[in-house]
């Protein structure tokens, strides 16, 4: 097929998702044909070969073209390519991941819930919270808080957990069970005065202020994400972990870490919830278990949670749950294969490394040009954030679009970074295999990128 073919087939019939529809019909967005990878690279099908420093959605971890993942993929597909995972049944795949995963997960996490991806994970865990708070005869407290620029998935009740507008608009979400609270945003923090401390506390007293109001016997769970990803690549302000946790335990409310970005290494750590000492109820995983090799996902769970679980089973017969998918052997396949894999290159001792390596590098480029309010990040995170002026912190009128455009000015330098989709913030998370050099490849298509957008 030429490339013509397939770009007409591909706006006549292709549905993608987080489309402009129309733009995309008429022809006015490009397409891209990708036809492989290897390391950090991308190829396509016009000779263009790019530095993904996004990791596709923040999820090729190992990298592009591994063929130890290939070959678990291949070889289970000719064993066993499918058996459902409904109790009573398994595989080795998945029984051997699900013992790996646990193995590396905080102390406290005993069980793994499998799906597909993120949203439906999460989606999961909500059903979880509920039926836990039903067995302990609390059917009432049902309400989860999430954090404003959260994400946590499109679905209903994930679509409602995210915080990010886009998502709630026209679909008459959030539902009524979920309510938001301030994010831990230290750069847009209300008063410049105050510190990363101060502002962690004025959180934690948000948080307990808005569980005071809707009172602690509505609410189950408090959602979020070790750093916030798709909200503006965001670390916590110091402190942070430890004043929402104290809160939650107060009042007696669970919480769910979503690491679909976090866990299996990004932050340099082998989940987000050891680097910030978080003692999680239930762990959200999805990207990083297979390096998207296959999609799955996971909620892992904790030994207080599955023993109230395992009680309301005993008491009212089996978990209404389950997914048709749910511990796919073939996507069992590629986590083992993956997880082998970071072990083996020490993935996650690179990322803390070579992610320190280039985000220092990336604050020496541009962290001092007149449009960059701040460069952050965690561990392989990175974020540039643009403003009008630094000095008072005023932000660019969206409608100038300075985030895309400075996206846009970076691929043609050959590198793919992101323009998150509220402010004007160009995040990077590439593989967790990038060497120094790569990231000097970045930085310097980055430094070009800024003085072409912005001068
Ligand atoms: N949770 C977090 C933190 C995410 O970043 C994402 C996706 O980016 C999701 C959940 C949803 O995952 P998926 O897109 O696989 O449904």
């Amino acid at each position: 097929l030429t490339n013509d073919q397939l770009d007409k087939w591909d706006r006549e019939n292709f549905f993608h998702p987080s489309t402009h529809l129309a733009q995309h019909a008429r022809g006015e967005s490009p397409n891209r044909i990708v036809t492989g990878g290897s390391g950090v690279y991308i190829e396509d099908r016009d000779g263009n070969r790019l530095l993904d420093a996004f990791a596709g959605l923040y999820c090729v971890n190992v990298g592009y073209g591994r063929t130890e993942i290939a070959d678990a993929i291949a070889a289970q597909a000719k064993e066993l390519a499918y058996y459902h995972a409904y109790v009573g049944h398994g595989t080795e795949a998945s029984i051997t991941l699900a013992r790996m995963i646990v193995e590396r997960a905080p102390k406290n996490m005993s069980k793994v819930y499998f799906g597909l991806g993120g949203s439906d994970a999460n989606e999961t865990n909500i059903k979880l919270v509920w039926y836990y708070n039903n067995i302990l005869g609390r059917a009432d407290k049902k309400k989860i808080i999430s954090r404003w620029r959260g994400y946590h998935g499109s679905g209903l009740m994930t679509g409602s957990l995210t915080g990010l507008e886009l998502f709630h608009k026209k679909f008459d979400l959030p539902l009524s069970q979920v309510i938001h609270t301030e994010a831990p945003y230290y750069y847009r923090r209300p008063d410049m005065a105050m510190s990363e401390a101060q502002f962690s506390a004025h959180c934690a007293a948000e948080l307990e202020a808005l569980i005071e109001r809707e009172g602690a016997d509505t609410i189950a769970a408090f959602i979020g994400e070790p750093v916030l990803g798709t909200g503006g690549i965001v670390p916590p302000p110091a402190g942070y972990w430890e004043a929402i946790q104290k809160v939650l335990r107060k009042h007696d409310i669970l919480l769910i870490a979503d690491e679909v970005v976090t866990a299996f290494g990004r932050l340099g750590s082998m989940f987000g919830s050891n680097h910030y000492g978080l003692e999680a109820d239930i762990i959200t995983i999805a990207k990083g278990l297979t390096s998207a090799y296959a999609p799955l996902s996971g909620s892992i769970v904790s030994d207080k949670v599955w023993k109230v679980l395992e009680k309301g089973t005993d008491e009212n017969g089996p978990i209404g749950h389950g997914w048709t998918y749910s511990a796919h052997p073939i996507c069992a396949a590629a986590g083992v294969a993956n997880l082998e894999l970071i072990d083996k290159l020490d993935l996650v001792t690179n990322a803390g490394k070579v992610g320190a390596y280039f985000r220092k590098a990336m604050a020496e480029a541009v962290g001092s040009h007149a449009h960059v309010g701040e460069v952050r990040g965690e561990g392989m995170l990175c974020a540039i954030e643009f403003v009008e002026e630094r000095d008072n912190r005023r932000f660019f009128e969206p409608s100038k679009k300075i985030g895309p455009q400075v996206a846009a000015a970076l691929l043609k330098q050959g590198v793919i970074g992101r323009a998150m989709p509220q402010g004007d913030i160009l995040g990077f998370a590439p593989p967790l295999c990038l060497s120094e050099k790569e990231a000097d490849s970045i930085v310097a298509a980055t430094v070009k990128a800024v003085s072409a957008v912005l001068g």
